[in-house]
C-alpha cells in the first residue's frame, strides 16, 4: 500500500504522458475502472482519478487503457518490418525463436536490440530442431543422434541460456528422429535453471492427440515448464475435443503446462518441410487446392500436383498455407481459462506484402471478432489472455499488468472500433493494419501516436534472463 505521503508525492510530479479519462484494465487486480495513467521515464507513474500535470496528455475516453500485448510464440528473429507490424497491432513483446529454429547466437542477437534499439522488447529462445541439429551436423531430420551428440547439444544449450536465452524450443513434428533421450537432455537443463521450453509437437491432425501426451509426460519426467505450442494449428483439424481433457487433466494434477493458441485456422509454413511430407493428403484429409502459396513468384495461387512437386524441387523455402483447421476449434481453444494467445507470426515473411495475416491480425482479430462480435469471451478474460499469462509463464515481472512501477508498456484502443483488416495472401493484402488502436507506448514512449506508426522509435530492449537454479 502507498502511504498517504507517497501518493501526494506521485500526484505532484509532471509526467510524460498522462493517459485520461480512459477504461483502465488490469488484469492482475482484475479490476476495469475509469482513470488517469501517468508515465514517467519508462514506468506506470500512478493510475489515479486525481488531475495530474503532464508534458502531453492524451484523451481517452471511451477507449480501453490495458498492458500492451506479449506474444509467447512468433519468428519475428529481429525483423525490423514485422516489429513494426506487430506494433500496429498492440504487440510489445514478442518471444521468438520458437519451434526449433531462431536467431543464433544469442549474445549478439541481445546486443543488436540492445545497441541499435527495436521497435518493440524481443526476447528469444534457443532452438533444437533445425538449430542445434544443425550444429551438431545432423542436416537430415530422419537421422537419430548420438549421445555424443545430445551432449554437444546440451553444451549449445547451456551457452545459449547463460547468454541470455529465455528457453529451448523445440519443433518435434521438424525433426522426427528426435528421441526421448534427447529432450530429455534438453528438458533437464531448462529445468535446473527454471528457464522454459516452448514445445511444437510431434504431430498435427490425427497424431496430435498422443503427440499431448508424449508433451505432458516431459513435464513429468523433468519438471521442465513447458508451453504447449499453437494447440489449435496442431489439435484443431477435428481433435480439439480429445485433446482438451488431457490438458485439463494435467493441470488437475499439478503440472506445470502453460498452452498457446492462434485466432487462425490455416497455418503457414515451408512447402518443404516435414508438415507437407510423404502422406500429408491423407494425413489431413485434404486436396492439393486446399494449399495456397503464400510467398515468391506463385503467390496467390492454389497448389496443384505439379506446383507442389515445381515448388519442392526448386525452392523448398516457399510458404504456403494450408487451409486445414477448423474455425470453430479456434474460438473452442481460446475460450479456454489456460489458453493464451500467440500469433505464431512472421514464418519466413519478412518483406511488406508477404506472410500471414496472423503477422498482423491476430490481436484485433481478437479483441475485434471473438470479444465484441461473438462475446466468445470477456474483455477482463481476452486482455489476460493477451497480457498477464504470457507475462506470469516467462517471469516478466514488471509486463503484463497496469499499476505503479510496472513498465510503461501500453496500448489505448477502441473496443467499438478495433478490428484486423489483414486477409491471406492471394485473398487479400496479408499485412494491412488493423484499424482501432490509438496508441502503443513501449517502455514509456509512443511507437504507435494518434492511430499512426512512429517510424524512427526504438524504444524496445531485449529480454534478458539470468540463469536461476532451480530447486524442487
Ligand atoms: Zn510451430
Amino acid at each position: 500500500m502507498l502511504e498517504r505521503n507517497d501518493m501526494a508525492k506521485l500526484l505532484s510530479v509532471e509526467y510524460d504522458y498522462v493517459i485520461e479519462n480512459g477504461t483502465v484494465i488490469d488484469p492482475k487486480s482484475e479490476l476495469i475502472t475509469i482513470a488517469n495513467v501517468a508515465i514517467k521515464d519508462g514506468k506506470i507513474g500512478v493510475i489515479t482519478r486525481a488531475d495530474l500535470k503532464a508534458k502531453e496528455k492524451i484523451d481517452a475516453s471511451g477507449k480501453i487503457v490495458c498492458p500492451g500485448f506479449i506474444d509467447p510464440h512468433c519468428h519475428i528473429d529481429g525483423y525490423l518490418y514485422n516489429a513494426q507490424c506487430y506494433a500496429k497491432m498492440g504487440v510489445t513483446t514478442a518471444i521468438t525463436g520458437n519451434c526449433g529454429f531462431g536467431p543464433y547466437p544469442i549474445k549478439d542477437f541481445i546486443d543488436r536490440i540492445n545497441n541499435e534499439g527495436f521497435p518493440i522488447n524481443h526476447g528469444t529462445l534457443v532452438g533444437h530442431s533445425f538449430d542445434m541439429r544443425k550444429m551438431v551436423g545432423l542436416e537430415d531430420p530422419f537421422k537419430v543422434a548420438t549421445s555424443k551428440e545430445i551432449n554437444e547439444m546440451v553444451k549449445i544449450a547451456e551457452e545459449a541460456l547463460e547468454q541470455g536465452a529465455i528457453g529451448i524450443s523445440l519443433g518435434l513434428e521438424y525433426a522426427p528422429a528426435t528421441t526421448k533421450e534427447e529432450i530429455l537432455a534438453l528438458a533437464r537443463l531448462a529445468a535446473k535453471y527454471d528457464k522454459v521450453m516452448p514445445i511444437h509437437s510431434r504431430s498435427d491432425s490425427w497424431g496430435s492427440v498422443k503427440a499431448l501426451r508424449e508433451m505432458v509426460k516431459i513435464q513429468e519426467d523433468t519438471g521442465v515448464r513447458i508451453l504447449i505450442s499453437h494447440l489449435t494449428y496442431q489439435n484443431g483439424m477435428g481433435m480439439m475435443k480429445e485433446s482438451l481433457p488431457i490438458i485439463e487433466k494435467a493441470y488437475a494434477q499439478g503440472y506445470k503446462i502453460a498452452v498457446d493458441s492462434g485466432a487462425y485456422h490455416a497455418f503457414a509454413t515451408y512447402i518443404g518441410s516435414e508438415v507437407f511430407g510423404e502422406g500429408w493428403l491423407e494425413k489431413y484429409d485434404c486436396i492439393y487446392e486446399d494449399v495456397l502459396v503464400s510467398a515468391g513468384p506463385h503467390v496467390g495461387k492454389r497448389l496443384s500436383e505439379t506446383l507442389y512437386k515445381e515448388l519442392l524441387a526448386t525452392d523448398p523455402k516457399t510458404l504456403c498455407t494450408a487451409f486445414v483447421g477448423k474455425e470453430y476449434e479456434v474460438i473452442e481453444a481460446m475460450q479456454q481459462p489456460y489458453v493464451m494467445v500467440s500469433t505464431d507470426g512472421a514464418v519466413g515473411s519478412h518483406e511488406p506484402g508477404t506472410g500471414h495475416p496472423q503477422d498482423a491480425g491476430t490481436y484485433p482479430k481478437v479483441f475485434g471478432r471473438f470479444v465484441r462480435e461473438m462475446n466468445a469471451f470477456s474483455m477482463m478474460e481476452a486482455v489476460k489472455k493477451c497480457t498477464l499469462m504470457p507475462a506470469e509463464f516467462f517471469g516478466l515481472e514488471n509486463k503484463g499488468w497496469l499499476g505503479t512501477g510496472a513498465d510503461a508498456d501500453v496500448v489505448v484502443f477502441n473496443p467499438k472500433t478495433i478490428i484486423d483488416k489483414a486477409e491471406y495472401s492471394g485473398l487479400g493484402i496479408p499485412d494491412t493494419p488493423p484499424e482501432g488502436i490509438d496508441w502503443v507506448f513501449i517502455n514509456g514512449v509512443s511507437v504507435i501516436k494518434n492511430g499512426k506508426l512512429v517510424e524512427n522509435s526504438r524504444p524496445g530492449r531485449a529480454i534478458h534472463q539470468e540463469n536461476k537454479i532451480w530447486a524442487i
